[in-house]
Protein backbone atom coordinates (compact mmCIF):
# COMPACT_ATOMS: atom_id res chain seq x y z
CA UNK A 1 0.00 0.00 0.00
CA UNK A 2 2.98 2.36 1.26
CA UNK A 3 4.74 1.46 -2.35
CA UNK A 4 1.51 2.11 -4.50
CA UNK A 5 0.95 5.60 -2.73
CA UNK A 6 5.07 6.42 -3.00
CA UNK A 7 5.11 5.74 -6.90
CA UNK A 8 1.77 7.74 -7.38
CA UNK A 9 3.47 10.60 -5.72
CA UNK A 10 6.65 9.98 -7.43
CA UNK A 11 4.51 10.14 -10.98
CA UNK A 12 3.14 13.77 -9.58
CA UNK A 13 6.48 14.57 -8.94
CA UNK A 14 7.93 13.32 -12.34
CA UNK A 15 4.73 15.46 -13.98
CA UNK A 16 6.33 18.59 -12.33
CA UNK A 17 9.73 18.06 -14.28
CA UNK A 18 7.60 17.20 -17.30
CA UNK A 19 5.87 19.91 -17.39
CA UNK A 20 9.32 21.96 -17.08
CA UNK A 21 11.30 20.19 -19.75
CA UNK A 22 8.48 20.16 -22.02
CA UNK A 23 7.91 23.78 -21.60
CA UNK A 24 11.19 24.67 -21.49
CA UNK A 25 13.08 23.17 -24.37
CA UNK A 26 10.17 21.57 -26.94
CA UNK A 27 8.47 24.86 -26.36
CA UNK A 28 11.35 27.57 -26.14
CA UNK A 29 14.05 25.45 -27.36
CA UNK A 30 15.45 27.44 -30.90
CA UNK A 31 16.88 23.78 -31.87
CA UNK A 32 13.81 21.73 -31.14
CA UNK A 33 10.63 24.48 -31.53
CA UNK A 34 9.67 23.17 -34.70
CA UNK A 35 8.19 19.77 -33.40
CA UNK A 36 4.29 19.65 -32.98
CA UNK A 37 3.80 20.91 -29.10
CA UNK A 38 6.27 24.06 -30.00
CA UNK A 39 4.26 24.95 -33.21
CA UNK A 40 1.49 24.96 -30.63
CA UNK A 41 2.69 26.27 -27.85
CA UNK A 42 4.33 29.75 -30.40
CA UNK A 43 0.46 29.91 -31.37
CA UNK A 44 -0.56 30.07 -27.42
CA UNK A 45 1.82 32.47 -27.29
CA UNK A 46 1.00 34.61 -30.32
CA UNK A 47 -2.34 34.37 -29.59
CA UNK A 48 -3.37 34.47 -26.17
CA UNK A 49 -5.82 32.37 -25.62
CA UNK A 50 -5.04 29.59 -28.08
CA UNK A 51 -4.87 26.37 -26.70
CA UNK A 52 -4.38 22.72 -28.83
CA UNK A 53 -7.21 20.63 -29.38
CA UNK A 54 -8.15 18.66 -26.06
CA UNK A 55 -9.32 15.76 -27.64
CA UNK A 56 -5.39 15.50 -29.59
CA UNK A 57 -4.41 16.10 -25.98
CA UNK A 58 -6.32 13.06 -24.71
CA UNK A 59 -5.20 10.70 -27.29
CA UNK A 60 -1.51 11.65 -26.84
CA UNK A 61 -1.51 11.08 -23.41
CA UNK A 62 -3.43 7.98 -23.47
CA UNK A 63 -0.86 6.45 -26.32
CA UNK A 64 2.29 7.95 -23.74
CA UNK A 65 0.45 6.28 -20.89
CA UNK A 66 -0.41 3.26 -22.23
CA UNK A 67 3.22 2.65 -23.30
CA UNK A 68 4.52 3.55 -19.83
CA UNK A 69 2.50 1.28 -17.81
CA UNK A 70 3.39 -1.16 -20.54
CA UNK A 71 7.06 -0.86 -20.71
CA UNK A 72 7.89 0.24 -16.77
CA UNK A 73 5.60 -3.21 -15.77
CA UNK A 74 8.38 -5.10 -17.50
CA UNK A 75 11.26 -3.22 -15.45
CA UNK A 76 9.41 -2.95 -12.07
CA UNK A 77 6.04 -4.80 -11.96
CA UNK A 78 2.85 -3.34 -12.86
CA UNK A 79 1.48 -1.98 -9.94
CA UNK A 80 4.44 0.17 -9.08
CA UNK A 81 4.38 1.15 -12.93
CA UNK A 82 0.26 1.56 -12.80
CA UNK A 83 0.90 4.16 -9.48
CA UNK A 84 3.67 5.38 -11.26
CA UNK A 85 1.52 6.85 -14.35
CA UNK A 86 -1.84 7.17 -12.32
CA UNK A 87 0.12 9.61 -10.68
CA UNK A 88 1.80 11.38 -14.32
CA UNK A 89 -1.57 11.42 -15.84
CA UNK A 90 -3.80 12.61 -13.15
CA UNK A 91 -1.09 15.68 -12.27
CA UNK A 92 -1.01 16.13 -16.47
CA UNK A 93 -5.22 16.31 -16.63
CA UNK A 94 -4.52 19.13 -13.28
CA UNK A 95 -1.97 20.71 -15.47
CA UNK A 96 -4.52 21.13 -18.11
CA UNK A 97 -7.90 22.55 -16.71
CA UNK A 98 -5.25 24.39 -14.33
CA UNK A 99 -3.04 26.62 -17.29
CA UNK A 100 -6.44 27.21 -19.21
CA UNK A 101 -8.26 28.60 -15.85
CA UNK A 102 -4.99 30.88 -15.65
CA UNK A 103 -6.31 32.18 -18.75
CA UNK A 104 -10.14 32.55 -18.56
CA UNK A 105 -10.47 33.22 -15.10
CA UNK A 106 -8.59 35.83 -12.10
CA UNK A 107 -8.18 32.71 -9.61
CA UNK A 108 -8.75 32.35 -5.84
CA UNK A 109 -6.18 32.85 -2.98
CA UNK A 110 -2.36 33.27 -2.59
CA UNK A 111 -1.65 30.01 -4.69
CA UNK A 112 -3.89 31.46 -7.38
CA UNK A 113 -2.70 35.24 -7.50
CA UNK A 114 0.64 33.50 -7.33
CA UNK A 115 0.29 31.06 -10.26
CA UNK A 116 -1.03 34.06 -12.79
CA UNK A 117 2.24 36.47 -11.84
CA UNK A 118 4.82 33.47 -12.31
CA UNK A 119 2.71 32.38 -15.56
CA UNK A 120 2.11 36.06 -17.49
CA UNK A 121 5.57 37.37 -16.06
CA UNK A 122 6.34 34.37 -18.87
CA UNK A 123 4.55 35.04 -21.19
CA UNK A 124 4.22 39.12 -21.33
CA UNK A 125 8.00 39.91 -19.26
CA UNK A 126 10.48 36.90 -20.31
CA UNK A 127 9.89 33.59 -22.04
CA UNK A 128 12.83 32.33 -20.71
CA UNK A 129 12.21 32.12 -17.36
CA UNK A 130 9.12 30.85 -15.41
CA UNK A 131 8.19 27.74 -17.44
CA UNK A 132 6.72 25.91 -14.74
CA UNK A 133 2.92 26.19 -14.78
CA UNK A 134 2.06 24.58 -11.46
CA UNK A 135 5.44 25.07 -9.59
CA UNK A 136 8.49 27.01 -9.26
CA UNK A 137 10.65 24.29 -8.38
CA UNK A 138 12.58 23.23 -11.29
CA UNK A 139 12.37 27.02 -12.28
CA UNK A 140 14.56 27.54 -8.74
CA UNK A 141 16.77 23.67 -9.87
CA UNK A 142 17.38 24.94 -13.36
CA UNK A 143 18.36 28.49 -12.80
CA UNK A 144 15.45 30.23 -14.63
CA UNK A 145 13.49 31.39 -11.67
CA UNK A 146 12.59 35.14 -11.69
CA UNK A 147 10.54 36.88 -9.04
CA UNK A 148 8.09 38.55 -11.45
CA UNK A 149 7.82 42.31 -11.43
CA UNK A 150 4.89 44.63 -12.41
CA UNK A 151 3.68 42.61 -15.72
CA UNK A 152 3.22 44.85 -18.42
CA UNK A 153 0.59 43.23 -20.69
CA UNK A 154 -0.23 44.10 -24.85
CA UNK A 155 -4.05 45.32 -24.69
CA UNK A 156 -4.62 43.00 -27.78
CA UNK A 157 -3.56 39.58 -25.64
CA UNK A 158 -5.23 41.23 -22.22
CA UNK A 159 -6.78 38.30 -20.38
CA UNK A 160 -10.24 38.67 -20.04
CA UNK A 161 -10.44 38.71 -16.43
CA UNK A 162 -7.88 41.32 -16.45
CA UNK A 163 -9.87 44.59 -17.30
CA UNK A 164 -13.21 46.02 -16.94
CA UNK A 165 -15.51 45.48 -19.87
CA UNK A 166 -16.85 48.58 -19.94
CA UNK A 167 -13.71 50.93 -19.78
CA UNK A 168 -10.89 48.40 -21.10
CA UNK A 169 -8.66 48.90 -18.31
CA UNK A 170 -7.29 46.76 -15.76
CA UNK A 171 -9.44 46.24 -12.47
CA UNK A 172 -8.36 47.81 -9.54
CA UNK A 173 -7.39 44.45 -7.57
CA UNK A 174 -4.96 43.71 -9.95
CA UNK A 175 -3.58 46.99 -10.44
CA UNK A 176 -0.33 46.02 -7.97
CA UNK A 177 0.83 43.26 -10.11
CA UNK A 178 0.03 43.96 -14.03
CA UNK A 179 -0.60 47.22 -16.40
CA UNK A 180 -1.70 47.56 -19.92
CA UNK A 181 0.55 48.35 -22.55
CA UNK A 182 0.17 49.43 -26.46
CA UNK A 183 -3.28 50.09 -28.28
ZN1 LIG B 1 -0.20 30.15 -21.02
ZN1 LIG C 1 5.85 29.44 -23.10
Amino acid sequence: MIACALSVLLGVVAWTLTEYAIHRWLGHGRRFRKNPFGVEHTRHHALGNYFASAWLKAIASLIVGAGAWGLGGLAVGSAAAGGFVFGLMAMYGAYELHHWLLHVHPGLGPYGRWARKHHFSHHFSDVRRNHGVTSPVWDIAFGTYQRPGRIMVPRKLAMRWLTEPATGEVRPEFRADFGLIGA
